[in-house]
């Protein structure tokens, strides 16, 4: 089965059907950055891809992953 382990969920997450890894952080959640402002300095982000969840189904590969609405009202798709 396919399963990988997925750092910013702190667990493993299994394909469903018509899923795949993110193609972005292959799953982990996460994405390394360089700091550009300190040379050698690199931290981790959650992935903009897949929004740490890791995997991303085929429709969200096509559109884009939804950002889950957290209810703010008007204005919340403002908040990046
Ligand atoms: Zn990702």
């Amino acid at each position: 089965m396919d399963k990988q382990y997925n750092s910013f969920l702190k667990n493993y997450i299994i394909l469903q059907e018509g899923e795949q890894f993110c193609p972005k952080c292959k799953g982990k959640g996460l994405v390394r950055i360089k700091n550009a402002t300190s040379i050698g300095a690199k931290f981790s982000l959650k992935c903009d891809k897949c929004l740490g969840d890791g995997k991303i189904d085929w429709i969200e590969k096509v559109t884009g992953k939804k950002v889950k609405y957290i209810g703010y009202g008007v204005g919340a798709n403002t908040i990046k």
